[in-house]
């Protein structure tokens, strides 16, 4: 047995470590990178949000119409497969992959996800996953609405510069080419969209430990987070 599976045989199999922030703030690769450490499954739930965007596109339904959107979700069918420590998912036997991150549906997830029937669905299929705990989650409203009890909750933020810079270089690593200032003009139109929305708005939970990862390499952040969650876990 490695230090992860005896840490995960220790822990009360129900844990949830919740990290939420702002887009491309580092969320995704730094909570992929601590389910890695502590041998846990990893889900992201944007990813969920994005695969509804892309399904309502695809079919010609607008990601501000309640009503069509309804329908699209009771007529299709999701399940979420296991890959390796990540949950996945597939719609009507579809995986998206990559699709689900062009940029037609980065400009329409934040209005899909502001609609209060996306975010029953979502809510529920994300809460059905702690069947897979112990979990690492990451989003928006995981540590406030999806598992406000969930034992570790932070909260990653990054100064917007950076922040368009990170995206532009995986957008660059992608499809080759990406423009910075357009990039952040997307980015503060979906935080915008994101933390005023009436339902689930992005917000630090109050028991967040929050942290601004500006100047930090993703490593500095995972052990960060490791270390908490360790100290956290072998004190329960
Ligand atoms: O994390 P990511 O940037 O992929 O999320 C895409 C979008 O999904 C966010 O901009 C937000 O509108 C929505 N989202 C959400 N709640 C979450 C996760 C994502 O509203 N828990």
């Amino acid at each position: 047995m490695n230090a992860a599976n005896a840490t995960a045989a220790r822990v009360d199999p129900a844990v949830v470590v919740a990290i939420d922030g702002p887009a491309a703030s580092g969320k995704s690769t730094v909570s992929r990178e601590v389910a890695r450490a502590l041998n846990w499954t990893y889900v992201d739930s944007g990813a969920l949000y994005r695969g509804i965007a892309w399904k309502a596109l695809r079919a010609g339904v607008k990601p501000r119409d309640a009503e069509a959107v309804k329908a699209l979700l009771a007529r299709s069918r999701w399940e979420f497969p296991r890959r390796g420590l990540a949950v996945a998912f597939t719609v009507d036997g579809e995986d998206p992959g990559e699709a689900i991150r062009s940029p037609d549906v980065a400009e329409s997830v934040s209005d899909i996800a502001a609609l209060p029937v996306v975010r029953a669905f979502v809510g529920e299929q994300l809460r059905a996953m702690r069947r897979y705990a112990p979990l690492v989650m990451e989003g928006r409203d995981i540590g406030t609405v999806v598992f406000p009890d969930a034992e570790f909750k932070f909260y990653l933020d990054a100064d917007p510069e950076e922040r368009a810079r990170r995206r532009a270089r995986d957008l660059e690593a992608q499809a080759g080419a990406a423009d910075v200032a357009a990039v952040r003009a997307s980015l503060e139109r979906r935080d915008r969209k994101d933390s005023t929305r009436r339902e689930a708005p992005l917000r630090a939970a109050p028991d967040a430990r929050i942290m601004d990862t500006t100047g930090m390499s993703v490593g500095e952040v995972v052990a960060r987070i490791v270390a908490v969650v360790r100290a956290g876990v072998g004190a329960a």
